[in-house]
């Protein structure tokens, strides 16, 4: 007989995190009419559709934590039909379908080792706060990889991620070798489960879903005939807004192909998480470090600025190091300040995230850490531990992945890192603006050569302005 064949295709969705740092508000987004902003718009076309045609039970998926936040507080009911997916396929399976992802999409192999931790550690916490249970796998951001990124997942008990077949470096058949997964040996004999996706057919999905004649004829013209040349499990990964936002109405394609097409072309349809319980590894690869599914100069579109976006991009490396500059300011005067007080300043950051998500209170989360304080001292801390947060959301990817430095992407994270500076500069007393603000003067729009000074002093105008000011 021959040997059973499995598929599965998992779905990545998120939204760039943008608007008003201190509120979270989106505010109105004109393209996006006739919806208030792009989250109604991409919520009515997509993740309501998909949820309510059960897609996301037969599917395995991860969604950005700003963005079920986002969720739960606007369409609570969509809200709940994903973490609903969860559960049922917990009942069902033993294991859930949901992956965990850093908290702000950021590109982890740039961040220095600590950050790699909190952003861990605090999208794991959100994870748990939500789903109710440990997370066993975790998206990367845009999948990018390295070395000390996975010790990192590794040491906070993720079990597998996902990269690319373009990523793996060892040698390596598409067809043959499959989805895996596989081992990558860490540093101190440890080791970590990746699977891999099949460039080709996620691709086509992404790319060119309405050209491919609907899921039945996908499934006999394409994936038949994968099947026989193909591994154990075939993985298609892409962004899930695929499915009815970038492709108006083909949710009903992900529909078809999870519940009828794939098994009328003899597969199994399967989650990442039950697979591998199943079928641990087998065999060991070797990873391209410092490279991701977006970019193909390594993590150049995010650090330098490189040919994969238009125009020109240099703004990308100026605006890294003018946040760069400014966070290990903020970190050496918050590691100091902290130091004092007798406390592991990043053990007491990676225990903020339940601040954040207001499952404790600030005051009773420094009590529980040993913080005995008055109350202005308290304060203070509070202060610097917003102030760390802000600068790590000043990394999301988004801020450098688009072609132009004058779009809202960037602007937000320079919005972010003016709240990180104002909240040290309310607990410390010390302004580190200054040599930010000079730092911003070089970076520049290639379309209408605004630059990021002047974006800075717009956003510190209109804030003076915004009744939440203060
Ligand atoms: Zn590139």
């Amino acid at each position: 007989m021959a040997r059973k064949k499995y598929f599965c295709l998992h779905a990545h969705f998120y939204q760039p995190a943008r608007g008003n740092p201190i509120t979270g508000e989106i505010g109105p987004e004109p393209l996006a009419a006739p919806f208030r902003n792009w989250n109604e718009r991409i919520t009515d076309e997509c993740y309501r559709p998909n949820a309510e045609l059960g897609n996301l039970n037969v599917i395995s998926f991860n969604f950005g934590e700003t963005l079920l936040a986002w969720m739960e507080q606007h369409h609570p009911d969509v809200y709940e039909m994903i973490l609903d997916a969860d559960r049922r396929n917990q009942a069902e399976h033993g294991v859930g379908n949901a992956l965990a992802m850093p908290m702000h999409h950021t590109i982890l192999p740039l961040a220095r080792r600590r950050d790699k931790r909190t952003q861990v550690a605090w999208g794991k916490a959100a994870f748990e706060a939500r789903f109710g249970r440990a997370p066993e796998g975790i998206w990367l951001p845009e999948m990018a990889v390295d070395l000390e990124t996975l010790s990192v997942l590794h040491e906070q008990g993720f079990k597998f991620t996902i990269v690319s077949g373009g990523q793996v470096a060892s040698r390596y058949d598409p067809e043959r070798d499959g989805a895996g997964p596989f081992w990558v040996a860490l540093p101190g004999d440890a080791r970590i489960a990746v699977f891999v996706r099949h460039e080709k057919l996620s691709t086509d999905l992404a790319f060119g879903i309405e050209h491919l004649g609907g899921a039945g004829h996908w499934a006999r013209h394409v994936l038949t005939p994968h099947r026989k040349k193909a591994g154990p499990l075939t993985m298609a990964a892409v962004d899930g807004e695929t499915f009815g936002h970038h492709h108006q109405g083909e949710h009903h394609f992900l529909r078809w192909l999870m519940t009828h097409e794939a098994a009328g072309a003899g597969y199994e349809v399967t989650s990442l998480a039950r697979y591998l319980q199943a079928h641990p590894p087998t065999r060991d690869i070797k990873l391209k470090e410092r490279t991701a599914w977006s970019c193909f100069h390594g993590l150049a579109r995010w650090a330098t600025g490189c040919a994969c976006t238009e125009g020109y991009s240099g703004w990308k490396g100026a605006l890294r190091r003018a946040l760069d500059r400014l966070a290990c300011e903020i970190d050496h005067t918050y590691a100091g300040h902290i130091g004092a007080l007798g406390v592991d300043p990043w053990t007491l950051r990676d225990g903020y995230i339940g601040v954040v998500l207001r499952r404790e209170r600030g005051a009773d989360y420094l009590a529980r850490m040993g913080l005995n304080l008055d109350a202005a001292a308290q304060q203070h801390v509070l202060d610097m531990l917003a102030a760390q947060y802000h600068a790590q959301v000043m990394y999301s990817s988004c801020g450098f992945f688009f072609e132009d430095f004058a779009r809202p992407e960037p602007s937000y994270a320079i919005a972010n890192a003016a709240c990180a500076a104002d909240l040290m500069q309310r607990a410390t007393g010390m302004d580190l603006t200054g040599g930010f603000r000079a730092d911003l003067a070089v970076v520049v729009s290639g379309k209408n050569g605004a630059n990021g000074m002047q974006a800075y002093d717009e956003i510190v105008t209109e804030r003076a302005l915004s009744p939440e000011a203060g």
